[in-house]
């Protein structure tokens, strides 16, 4: 005799049998008389109408071109509207939840859990619909991925030099574990149960591939705040590890935001600096503006062509955790839930400020009282100093990527989507046009990764990774203020619904 099923599990089997097919393979969508908005289009395409079938675009035609709907078809109307590709970040980091470190996150599961769940929606809330995390390893990608709703998400492995950058954060040995691709050189003893034979450039460029990895990362940095004395790469090892990369298909991108830093990833030939030339060397820095020394850097960089992001929300995030009035601003309960936001407000969530207003009080010395002075007019400078490079390089059609580090170092001030917003108004005051931004953040980020094939336009064959918009994205970024649809894989998203103050 069959057993007998309850009503509740009939209808549980039921609905699974219903929710399976739908959730995975959206039912073809149609989007009439759009206004098509695409980096590779010289002008608009009007009353255009595209349809999508099982993620893709499978036909864009205008004017009164036979409609292919039928009755599975989801129309939206697009009268009045944009429709561009979704944008791209060519730099963040999913790991963490911002300003949390893994023991806190362990200490408050809950607030953890709520963050971890919005994270992915505060992303797509901006545009972004495919995010580059630079430092991440398969496992990582695969929480990433766990959600129902999130971003595509790509990775570069971490080839950071055993011990220095930013490697050295993580206790040891537990660091090892972290960085399955750091590079050991020649003549550096191994850590206990590690072969060097599996860290050289060629033996982490290989494994990474393997792991999918589609960029390489590594880093030229001696340290700053409290530690200024970090190993950094030889020349010949980061050639080695350029030469193998490419070999492999897959571009370097390098951490480096010094003159010295930057010099150095010029001729070891990378592709891509991932941080704006803000720290400048005691020479140059006297003076805010670009001396020759720091101009001859940034016109080999144009003369290389090698892709830039400017990353400037990095330093912002670090200023404004000084600002009493940074935790109230209205548009953080739309991209963190409010645990969370309380929980930055409380002592423990204050760590890393009171972290380096320590470090300040002790290196420059100063009055309690006054550390948060020393810190802005510190930090000011830094930042005028980025500014001023970036635009020295806008102003020559350097290759500027969009691309954020969202979040930078463990702030709770670089929140997901927000900054990404932020940072496209950094751009603006650094002379870049909201056509340029459009651009760097969809095609010339796609191109730069090797995605072009994928994502970056709306064209025939490319994934439906779109925006929905009220306004023209390459006559103003607030057009990314008020999306009025994303576009995720061909399924059709609300904004109003991935806000973190949404009401369900
Ligand atoms: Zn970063």
């Amino acid at each position: 005799m069959a057993p007998k099923l309850s009503f509740a599990s009939r209808i549980r089997w039921l609905m699974l049998a219903l929710a399976v097919p739908g959730a995975l393979s959206a039912a073809d969508l149609q989007i009439e008389h759009v206004t098509i908005v695409s980096p590779e289009r010289s002008s608009p395409m009007r009353d255009a109408r595209v349809h999508v079938h099982d993620g893709r675009i499978v036909a864009i035609s205008t004017g009164s071109g036979a409609a292919r709907s039928g009755k599975d078809t989801m129309v939206v109307e697009g009268s009045g509207l944009y429709l561009a590709p979704g944008l791209i970040d060519s730099h963040v980091h999913l790991g963490a939840i911002p300003g949390m470190t893994p023991e806190q996150e362990a200490a408050h599961p809950d607030i953890a859990k709520a963050a971890r769940e919005q994270i992915p929606h505060s992303f797509l809330l901006y545009g972004f619909t495919t995010l580059i995390d630079l430092i991440s390893t398969p496992p990582e990608m695969a929480r990433w991925r766990s959600h129902d709703i999130a971003s595509n998400a790509y990775f570069c492995g971490g080839a950071a030099l055993m011990d220095g950058y930013s490697m050295n954060y993580a206790p040891k040995p537990q660091r090892y574990q972290n960085w399955p691709y750091m590079l050991i050189e020649p003549g550096t003893p191994a850590p206990d149960g590690i072969d060097p034979a599996l860290h050289t450039p060629q033996a982490v460029v290989s494994r990474m591939k393997a792991d999918g990895a589609i960029c390489v990362k590594t880093f030229f940095e001696r340290g700053f705040g409290g530690v200024r004395d970090l190993p950094v790469p030889r020349l010949e090892t980061i050639r080695a590890l350029v030469k193998a990369a490419h070999a492999a298909g897959l571009p370097v991108l390098m951490h480096a935001n010094t003159d010295e830093a930057q010099r150095f990833g010029l001729d070891a030939g990378v592709d891509i600096l991932a941080h704006g030339l803000w720290n400048w060397s005691q020479e140059h820095s006297t003076s805010s503006n670009v001396t020759p020394g720091i101009q001859k850097i940034l016109d080999d960089e144009l003369a290389q062509n090698v892709g830039l992001q400017p990353t400037m929300q990095v330093l912002h995030g670090i200023r404004d955790l000084f600002s009493e009035a940074y935790l109230s601003d209205p548009r953080l309960t739309r991209v963190l839930p409010s645990t969370l936001l309380d929980w930055y407000r409380s002592p423990e969530g204050q760590w890393f400020r009171v972290l380096i207003s320590q470090d300040v009080k002790s290196s420059a010395n100063a009055d309690p009282n006054e550390v948060e002075r020393v810190i802005d007019e510190g930090i000011g400078p830094v930042i005028e100093r980025g500014k001023h490079a970036t635009a020295y390089l806008i102003a020559r059609h350097g290759r500027i990527l969009f691309g954020s580090d969202t979040p930078s170092a463990p702030t709770y001030a670089n929140p997901p989507g927000l900054n990404e917003w932020l940072e496209m108004h950094r751009l603006i005051d650094a002379g870049e046009t909201a056509a340029q931004i459009f651009k760097s953040a969809t095609l010339t980020n796609a191109r730069a990764l090797k995605l072009d094939g994928d994502i970056g336009t709306v064209q025939v064959g490319k994934r439906a990774n779109l925006l929905l918009l009220r306004q023209d994205p390459t006559s103003t970024i607030d057009a990314y203020a008020g999306i009025v649809k994303v576009i995720l894989n061909g399924r059709v998203l609300d904004p109003a619904e991935l806000a973190a103050d949404a009401v369900h």
